[in-house]
């Protein structure tokens, strides 16, 4: 295993117009932004701008033709003053390591919006999955956990599923990293099956958190549902289910897409019947709507509400200005860039950040952690009730900041984040 040494105080301090779009540069300008509003020790702003370590491991791959490649993977930990780091692992081809540096620091932020005791890391392989047989996605999870054995651990980091990985992706790594330890560990890792220690609602839980933040802010900016339109970008698991939900409390949900394109019923789609990624992948654009449209037209629809809720970087510079939905609840992780934010700041469109918005998956995440490591299950009812109740709690937090402060949404939950997480380091002092 291998660890990377961040960059130093010099090079970070300034981002360049070229960085713009990197999760890391985006991820250290908001950290900045934040702090701003709040008067924190500026070395311990200092230290949020790195992570704690970035494990880089090469992990080899016996293909079923009995040839090898070698993939790299990495795991960032980017603060655990409130608890062992957290965060999803992502198989995709795109994974860089900046990436990960910059998607563990929002989920730093994210567990201490929701007040959890977790820190933020986040990790993958660089990696596209689409061109893996089962057995070699199996044999590669295996021996990444392997080759990140001494990093992780239900005390120390808990991976869970992320952009192409999933429950079944998690169950390999339990299995591998308890057969190492010699016990079982489902604590190790979240949004594992039922059947092996996760939580019931642990999959909806991201959509079902956006969902729930959607009608709260509607009901703030008095919206009623039953006269709010919808637009939802991706109709994998956090999409589907956030607009399936959102249905089903009487939204009217108009527009739904995937990688294919998008399907568009100005009079509202039944998305009960469209299938999700999940239930048959990228079959979106088979479902017979009257109007059929590219990706991006989805983005630009006049409706109430715009749902981005597929990949990162979605809404930038280059299209916002044709954005006219008045709310946007993010339900991707980083699908806004600075830019767009500041265009939508301008045009008054509220956007409500990811870091509260999808929080539902590291909530139930939490559950399920708690329910392994006490060796208890919890009904669904009682998963969902619990989770509404964070969702609340999160809510009214955040609201408070801005309610009070002439901040954005996204300013006001980093403003409740990073907040907790300056006091923790205040408490416990850098080790000298
Ligand atoms: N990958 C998810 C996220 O970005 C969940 C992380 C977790 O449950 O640890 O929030």
């Amino acid at each position: 295993m291998s660890t990377t040494l961040p960059p130093n105080r010099e090079e970070t301090d300034e981002v360049t117009e070229q960085d713009t779009e990197s999760a890391l540069a985006t991820a250290r300008r908001q950290l900045k932004q934040a702090a701003a509003h709040l008067d924190i020790d500026e070395n311990i702003v200092e230290r949020l701008n790195h992570p704690a370590r970035v494990h880089r491991v090469a992990v080899p791959l016996e293909r079923d033709d009995g040839s090898l490649d070698v993939f790299t993977g990495y795991r960032s930990q980017h603060d655990a003053v409130r608890g062992p780091y957290k965060g999803g692992l992502r198989f995709h081809p795109h994974v860089t390591e900046d990436e990960c540096i910059g998607l563990s620091m929002w989920m730093t932020w994210k567990c201490a919006v929701m007040d959890l005791p977790f820190g933020g890391a986040k990790g993958g392989i660089v990696v596209n999955p689409k061109k893996l047989s089962d057995d070699e996605k199996e044999r590669l999870t295996r021996r990444f956990t392997q080759e990140l054995r001494d990093a992780i651990g239900p005390m120390q980091d808990i991976p869970a599923p992320d952009m192409g990985t999933d429950a079944q992706t998690m169950a390999w790594i339990m299995d591998a990293y308890s057969m190492q330890e010699g016990e079982t560990t489902p604590g190790v890792v979240t949004g594992k099956p039922p059947v092996i220690g996760g939580s019931y609602g642990r999959e909806e839980a991201p959509g079902r958190s956006v969902a729930i933040i959607t009608r709260l802010a509607c009901d703030y900016y008095d919206m009623p549902l039953s006269d709010t339109t919808v637009a939802v970008q991706g109709f994998g698991s956090v999409g589907a289910n956030a607009a399936r939900l959102l249905d089903s409390w009487g939204a009217n949900v108009v527009a739904v897409s995937d990688v294919n394109g998008a399907i568009y019923d100005p009079d509202g789609l039944d998305t009960h019947d469209v299938p999700t990624h999940e239930e048959e992948p990228e079959a979106v654009m088979k479902y017979d709507a009257p109007q059929k449209l590219e990706n991006h037209e989805l983005l630009e629809l006049d409706v109430d509400v715009l749902i981005p809720a597929a990949i990162g970087n979605v809404l930038t510079e280059d299209n916002a200005d044709n954005v006219t939905a008045d709310l946007i609840i993010e339900g991707a992780n980083g699908p806004t860039t600075t830019g767009a934010d500041k265009i939508f700041e301008a045009k008054g469109i509220h956007v409500i950040p990811d870091i509260l918005a999808n929080a539902g998956g590291v909530t139930v995440s939490y559950f399920e952690w708690l329910q392994d490591i006490n060796r208890r299950r919890w009904s669904l009812d009682r998963v969902n009730e619990e989770l509404e109740t964070e969702m609340n709690t999160a809510w009214e937090s955040v609201k408070e900041e801005f309610d009070t402060r002439d901040v954005s949404w996204r300013d006001a939950a980093y403003i409740v984040g990073l907040r907790r997480i300056a006091e923790a380091h205040q408490a416990r002092g850098v080790w000298p």
